[in-house]
């Protein structure tokens, strides 16, 4: 049964186009089950109806033509139920509904079996068969299973908009579930980025036209070598002068007595140009892989790159030449925060990635830059969406295709009302973080770009609770130097001097990965993350500390934090190499102090030894977005579960509870810089627990500040005390919603245009 499976399936999945797969589908499941028919009805949601999309025993000109209503018939009761139904005499069952057109009278036994994709209905597959009997279990089982995968063909259909053709439909009017990356609502034109190209799935195809093929590669890398001196030029502004040295070195690359010439010549020998490509590239890139030296090594991701740009050109992906509209809309598979480097931020006003939850890094830039953005939105036309009018709604977690004039508007008076809801929000920037009954909160933020310091200013962060480093790292091409670290750390403690700066070292692995340092693994959130690589790196590790030290001098505002820390014997060995660093630094004439040394608490084990944590280090900070991930099990990044990543689970509040008691008994300092302490809903949960620093994206401090400041101590605490009697977290999370609508907030936390039962949905959506 195995072997017919997979055979169906490798058939069905090289099939042109779905119509084909389709047909293609019905014949071979007829064949293997020797049944006299088998139908396939696809859900058409824009109607709420089935219609026969591909038949073999039916009549064929009802394909297309035939349609039933969403719970019409046994086919509609198949998908109503979401299970199979299985009848030896299908005309005398009361939900029979009999279909002239199929010509199906003369079949008794009927099996229908839903389609299903992410528990959502796709279509219904029947077999049928003249004489009256039950079909068996091996024959219902065989069936679910290959509707299951058909669900991915027809869900891919979807996605693509392929379905649409075979559908019939007109122009795509349409809305896509996903999940908030970033709350506000953005109305724009589509600006699709396309996943790289990639060699694996280049094959070689032997060529005749060798003259023809010569011309196509002279064009490619003429066309490459104009990119990278535009880049090169832009690069001018944002990096500096020694990076161009790599610009020159990819030039160079190109040139006919180095790689532009020996694929020349694998082309001579008959290979089209994409597949000489790839012998030339793949062969250098593991030639330099395997190198003693880690310079060269490195070399491999240059030469990588460089193949993959020529291919990119190649197979006619679209690059970031094209005209970047006004406002746009980045959509793509799966954006990272590199967009920043290629696309002018304030031509960016929404992002769509169909990979990534709402704490997924690409999420949290985009609340930094407060970028409305929508995650996770996996079934999304992404071919057909060029320069289409999209909405982002970055409360409900929708995106909106090509929105009607009503829908419009209504959009258009939200975006006026966060407008206004800004301004009103700028009267804070300036007073301190108090309740009404004068408790006194510390706000701080998370940084990692530039462009975050000049908006935490101007809306009164009182220091940075986390510098992100990685994110200078993700930019580059290669480890900066320690030069280059100290000039960007400096600008960051001398932004918010004298408050203080707390720099996280190096924290990669997991969903952050450095171009030129790949790691892979099976298991990367649970593998070699944060403190383990750099530990395992003392010469990164060192680099950092000293360009850390250095760029403190005659500042003395910097504070060093430790990421996914798991024993006491991480923190030995780094303090170990922290006062290394400090040494070698002060040795070198450096005036310095030595700065306070904290641990992050990301992972469960750290909860349960703050007491012998805080005998080695100054201070710890919470960093809840890890820290849910670990104790709920589940991926921060993966959108199947992100609705399971929980941050009101009571679980997740106990273990912050048990952190914060646990630092005050040690009297030492605690603050939290997971993105609950952006959201003024478990922020104020958070203070009620007795958290006095909370640090955020940029864009969150006035909201946060706004609520904080509108409510006392006591009515926190007595919230808090209500929500540890309730074990799930919608249940927690609509008290506070209620409570914070009853205190007059609820603008905060959502637009008054949503309706109450909207407000409900939307509130669900923007922080599970
Ligand atoms: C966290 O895990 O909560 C955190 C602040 O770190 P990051 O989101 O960068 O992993
Ligand atoms: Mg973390």
């Amino acid at each position: 049964m195995l072997e017919t499976l997979r055979r169906i399936v490798q058939e069905v999945n090289s099939a042109p186009d779905l119509s084909s797969a389709l047909d293609v589908m019905v014949g071979r499941v007829r064949q293997s089950m020797g049944t006299e028919v088998c139908s396939i009805y696809l859900l058409d949601h824009s109607v709420s109806q089935y219609r026969l999309m591909a038949t073999e025993g039916l009549n064929k000109a009802a394909v297309g033509a035939v349609t039933l209503q969403f719970s019409e018939g046994l086919v509609g009761q198949v998908g109503l139920r979401e299970e199979p139904i299985n009848l030896d005499d299908a005309p005398s069952h009361p939900k029979f509904r009999y279909l002239q057109e199929t010509g199906e009278e003369p079949f008794h036994s009927f099996l229908g079996v839903p389609i299903i994709h992410h528990r959502k209905v796709l279509g219904v597959m029947v077999v049928q068969q003249r004489d009256r009997r039950r079909f068996d279990q091996d024959e219902e089982a065989f069936l679910v299973t290959i509707s299951a995968q058909l669900a991915a063909v027809v869900a891919h259909a979807e996605a693509t908009g392929a379905i649409d053709d075979i559908f019939g439909r007109g122009a795509l009017t349409a809305r896509f579930d996903g999940v908030v990356g970033c709350v506000g609502v953005a109305i724009g034109k589509a600006f699709v980025v396309y996943p790289p190209a990639d060699f694996k799935s280049v094959p070689d195809r032997p060529v005749k036209n060798i003259k023809k093929e010569l011309r196509t590669l002279d064009e490619a890398i003429k066309t490459v070598r104009l990119e990278i001196r535009a880049l090169s030029e832009k690069a001018m502004i944002a990096l500096p002068p020694e990076e161009h040295a790599l610009f020159q070195v990819y030039e160079r690359m190109l040139d006919d007595n180095a790689l532009g010439g020996e694929i020349r010549r694998h082309v001579q020998q008959g290979n089209w140009v994409q597949g000489a490509l790839r012998e030339v590239v793949l062969k250098h890139v593991a030639a330099f892989e395997a190198m003693e030296d880690s310079y060269l090594r490195a070399r491999a991701s240059d030469v990588r790159d460089l193949g993959l740009r020529i291919l990119a050109y190649l197979q006619q992906a679209k690059t970031l030449t094209a005209p970047i509209p006004e406002k746009a809309i980045i959509v793509g598979e799966d954006i990272t925060p590199t967009i920043f480097v290629d696309i002018p931020r304030e031509r960016i006003v929404g992002i769509v990635s169909l990979h990534g939850s709402s704490n997924s890094h690409m999420s949290i830039v985009a609340r930094s830059l407060g970028i409305p953005t929508v995650v996770g939105v996996g079934e999304f036309p992404l071919s057909r969406l060029e320069a289409l009018q999209l909405i982002v709604d970055g409360h409900r977690g929708e995106v909106i295709i090509q929105p009607d004039a009503e829908v419009l508007r209504q959009y258009q008076d939200i975006i006026d009302e966060q407008k206004e809801l800004s301004k009103e929000l700028e009267e804070v920037a300036d007073l301190p973080c108090e309740t009404t009954d004068h408790f006194r909160v510390n706000l701080f933020v998370n940084t990692g770009l530039m462009a975050d310091v000049n908006l935490s200013l101007q809306r009164g962060a009182e220091g940075v609770g986390l510098y992100r480093t990685e994110i200078p790292f993700m930019v580059r091409d290669r480890f900066p130097t320690e030069l280059e670290q100290m000039e960007i750390y400096r600008q960051q403690l001398e932004a918010f001097h004298p408050a203080p700066v707390t720099m996280r070292t190096l924290d990669i692995g997991g969903d952050k990965s450095l171009p030129y340092f790949p790691i892979q693994e099976d298991n990367p959130f649970l593998g070699w993350r944060g403190i383990r690589v750099t530990l395992d790196h003392p010469e990164i590790f060192m680099v950092q500390v000293r360009a850390m030290l250095w760029a403190s001098e005659s500042l003395d505002n910097l504070r060093i934090m430790l990421p996914m820390v798991s024993s006491t014997t991480e923190i030995e060995e780094a303090l170990h190499l922290i006062h290394r660093a400090y040494l070698e630094v002060l040795e070198e004439g450096a005036h310095v102090r030595m700065p306070e040394v904290g641990v992050m608490i990301e992972v469960p084990a750290a909860v349960y030894q703050i007491q012998e944590f805080m005998q080695q280090c100054d201070f710890v900070s919470v960093g809840s977005n890890d820290l849910t991930q670990y104790l709920l099990a589940v991926d921060r990044n993966n959108r199947r579960v992100a609705n399971l990543y929980q941050a009101f689970h009571p679980s997740v509040l106990r273990a912050l509870r048990q952190v914060v008691n646990e630092a005050k008994l040690a009297n030492k300092p605690v603050s939290i810089c997971g993105e609950m302490a952006g959201d003024p809903r478990t922020a104020i949960l958070l203070v009620a627990m007795g958290y006095e620093t909370l640090s955020m994206s940029a864009s969150s401090l006035l909201r946060v500040k706004w609520v904080i400041r509108k409510l006392g101590m006591d009515r926190m605490r007595h919230l808090l005390d209500q929500v540890w009697e309730m074990d799930n977290a919608a249940v927690i999370r609509s008290h506070v919603d209620l409570m914070l609508d009853s205190a007059g907030l609820g603008n905060f936390i959502r637009p008054t245009v949503f309706s109450s039962s909207q407000a409900k949905e939307a509130a669900a959506r923007t922080l599970n």
